[in-house]
């Protein structure tokens, strides 16, 4: 016999509540979760309406008490059930319970306040407000939150009092200010929140190259043709125009009476990314990020269901927009690590897309300049149509890339930070004042140990990814717990100079500034960015050339376009090759081309400087010659080889208490347990996590490798089935999380 639980009104609060009904015989293949359907409700028995939110074998009280289905509700393509059948999917394929994994997919249903939206417009025609802004900048000491308020309201037109306030942080003084001037009208209405609007829309559009209108005209013949439910990888170089390719392929969506979600990364969501949103569709578009209320973000979703709004861009989450007549998902930057949930489900949008997209008949667009290795997979095998972007726009040439063997530097005797032919060109833009990025490759950095004089990396002999230290003189492998004593001097070439690198984005600014005074200097990392406004602030003031050195960590390589910088220095490139990972090659050459791309994207051409102690590396020499099939070529023979993803798919499973040895026993339980049910399983483990003991929980890890994505679920559900009737080691906590994108 089969039972459903039932929740009959859809909201946060109330999923925790649900009913159990017995599915009858003749309706067992059509109850599934997601469905609506009418069930007897309360003593009188009324027939009412339900959503399906889980199936089971097991009834909860005496099956007699039970009552069955009444039948299928008719009509029932609420959005809701769509949202319960994605979850459910969620749920199977990543695990985690269906609760954790409906509150991922519905939104947030609490009462909230209505709110009185006011809006400030600006009055001034544009050129007397580009008037009275130079009259404000000409001030020697002018206010910086008015110069940046008085843009803002010139680039968009108006904007919400909420977003002035809150996201730009701007004091409604100022505001104020502004209305006594009379440059702004400040207007009220009781409305939705919304966290900027336009009014200005359909700026001058930029006419498509023939590359950027191939690539949309093979999606639009698709469409035309009836074949909407595609999933496309648009590969296109740094600056080729993927965004313009977006842009046209959402008007086509909103033409056809669709609508659409942008997926970008939560670190390129910036004021420049979203406005070119804005400018283009005006308030048919919203934003949610997570630095939004539960209740603005909730607002932006009822927008989208009612079809106030038709395009959502916004982070991960985004991904649950509950549009009903959704066309097209597109998911920028699909490489990016912030694509997978870090909570359970710990689902990855990418897949999670495609599974929307089928149940919509939508479409997906994956856009990157350096694909992940799984995506190319899959679009060589024809399951992904791949659309190219091979050149720049406008004819512009691909940075020229320069590697430099930090070793060398080391032999001349040069013991800074930067080589002597960053120098030099640091020296030379500083005098053509023209801008530069440094930036320092901070990613991965777990204690793994090399030589600084033959740049030699202790690695696992079974494993061929990183050793890290443990307390000071133990080498562990986080994959199969390889363990062995750290070297004293390089078992390579016998050098002393062996140990961990050290050195942060502030040691380089201190650097920097005393190398060359005279610049202005900016720095970007988690410090510097902690405001609310940090990030986008230092970003601003770059574009406007406030500053001619910025200097940071992978924060600086995200999608932004500053069109006066010329040079590129990456100071430790190799840096994340070192991660105790096998995508490291991975994160490394995707790492080194982005920012090898934020050079030359104006009219000037621009160059890059690849500092490294591996200059044979393929994912570096790759890079420095921004060939990523190249990369590809390599790289996927290593995943073949040590049957890594995508060659195979991986489950990990973590065990976690502040008990080491029920951490390590249930583990050990774990293993056996699956060694013992299934034949020829390929179990590694259980060994240390990466971070061994995180605030005083001890963390286990096991892999189990496996071609196909079935069968790995099957593993989990018996792990699952055990977990629930375990009771040996409840001090534990297990959890799943497949095809990892990052060491654990
Ligand atoms: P990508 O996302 O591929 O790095 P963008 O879409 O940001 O590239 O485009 C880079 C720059 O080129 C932007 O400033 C954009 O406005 C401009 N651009 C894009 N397509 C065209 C085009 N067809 N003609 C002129 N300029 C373009
Ligand atoms: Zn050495
Ligand atoms: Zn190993």
């Amino acid at each position: 016999m089969k039972f459903a639980d039932i929740v009959i009104d859809i909201s946060l609060e109330k999923l925790d509540k649900t009913f159990q009904y017995l599915i009858p015989e003749n309706l067992l293949d059509k109850v599934h979760p997601g469905s609506q359907v009418i069930i007897p409700f309360g003593k009188g028995g009324r027939q009412i309406k339900g959503f399906v939110v889980d199936i089971s074998q097991e009834p909860k009280l005496d099956v007699d008490k039970i009552k069955p289905i009444s039948g299928i509700a008719k009509d029932s393509i609420a959005i809701e059930s769509q949202l319960i059948e994605l979850a459910a999917w969620m749920k199977r394929n990543y695990g985690s319970t269906m609760n954790q994994a409906l509150k991922t997919v519905i939104p947030i249903k609490k009462k909230q306040s209505i709110k009185e939206k006011k809006t400030v417009v600006l009055k001034l025609s544009k050129e007397m407000a580009q008037v009275e802004f130079n009259a404000l900048v000409s001030r020697a000491r002018h206010s910086i939150p008015k110069k940046k308020l008085l843009e803002a309201l010139m680039d968009a037109g108006q904007l919400s009092w909420d977003y002035i306030v809150g996201d730009m942080g701007i004091s409604s003084s100022i505001i104020r200010d502004f209305a006594d001037r009379g440059w702004i009208e400040i207007v009220s209405e009781r409305a939705y929140r919304n966290p900027i609007s336009v009014s200005h829309t359909n700026e001058e559009n930029v006419v498509l190259n023939a590359d950027q209108a191939k690539a949309c005209d093979a999606v639009i013949n698709d469409w035309n043709l009836g074949d909407t439910n595609n999933t496309y990888l648009l590969y296109g170089v740094t600056g080729s125009g993927k965004t313009e390719v977006y842009m046209k392929l959402l008007e086509e969506t909103l033409r056809r009476g669709k609508s659409a979600i942008v997926l970008i990364p939560e670190i390129a969501l910036t004021y420049q990314t979203v406005n070119r949103f804005y400018n283009r569709f005006g308030n048919q578009v919203s934003i949610i990020n997570s630095r939004m209320t539960p209740a603005e973000r909730f607002d932006q979703f009822e927008r989208a269901k009612t079809g106030d709004i038709s395009i959502m861009v916004g982070p991960r989450s985004a991904l649950f927009t509950p549009f009903t007549n959704l066309g097209i998902i597109i998911i920028d930057e699909e490489h990016e690590g912030s694509y997978k949930s870090e909570v359970a489900p710990r689902y990855h949008a990418r897949e999670t897309a495609i599974a929307r997209a089928a149940m919509n008949d939508a479409s997906v667009v994956l856009g990157s300049a350096t694909p992940s290795v799984e995506s190319f997979t899959r679009a060589q095998a024809g399951e992904y149509k791949l659309l190219k972007l091979d050149n720049r726009v406008m004819d512009r040439p691909m940075p020229q890339c320069d590697i430099v063997d930090l070793r060398d530097e080391l032999m001349s005797g040069n013991r800074s930070i930067l080589s002597r032919k960053l120098q030099v060109a640091i020296e030379d833009r500083l005098n053509k004042k023209e801008q530069v990025m440094l930036f320092l490759n901070r990613r991965g950095l777990m204690g793994f140990i090399s030589c600084r004089a033959c740049g030699h990396v202790i690695k696992c002999p079974h494993c061929d990814v990183s050793l890290s230290l443990h307390g000071g003189n133990k080498l562990k492998c986080h994959y199969c717990g390889y363990e062995t004593a750290n070297p004293k001097v390089c078992p390579e070439c016998g050098s002393k100079y062996i140990g961990g690198f050290k050195a942060g984005t502030q040691k380089v600014e201190e650097i920097v500034k005393a190398q060359y005074p005279s610049a202005r200097v900016v720095r970007m990392d988690m410090d510097t960015t902690r405001g609310k406004h940090g990030h986008e602030d230092i970003l601003k003031s770059f574009a406007n050339h406030e500053a001619d050195i910025l200097i940071g960590t992978q924060m600086i390589v995200k999608g932004h376009d500053f069109p006066e910088v010329t040079l590129v220095g990456i100071l430790a490139a190799d840096m994340s090759l070192n991660a105790s990972d096998f995508h490291c090659a991975e994160r490394t050459f995707q790492l080194i081309t982005q920012a090898a791309g934020r050079a030359g994207r104006g009219d000037k051409a621009g160059n890059v400087v690849i500092q490294t102690y591996q200059p044979d590396n393929y994912s570096v020499v790759a890079a420095a010659n921004q060939d990523y099939e190249n990369f590809y070529k390599q790289e996927i023979a290593y995943r073949r080889l040590m049957d890594y993803p995508p060659a195979a798919h991986m489950l990990l499973i973590l065990v976690t208490s502040e008990n080491e040895s029920h951490a390590l026993g249930q583990a050990n339980a774990i293993v056996a347990l699956l060694n013992n049910t299934f034949d020829r399983i390929r179990c590694m483990g259980p060994s240390d996590a990466g971070i061994a003991k995180l605030n005083d929980v001890y963390r286990k890890v096991i892999y189990i490798k496996e071609r196909d994505y079935e069968k790995l679920i099957s593993y989990k559900d018996k792990v699952e089935k055990y977990l629930l009737d375990s009771r040996e080691y409840a001090d534990t906590a297990t959890w799943f999380d497949f095809d990892p994108m990052s060491g654990f």
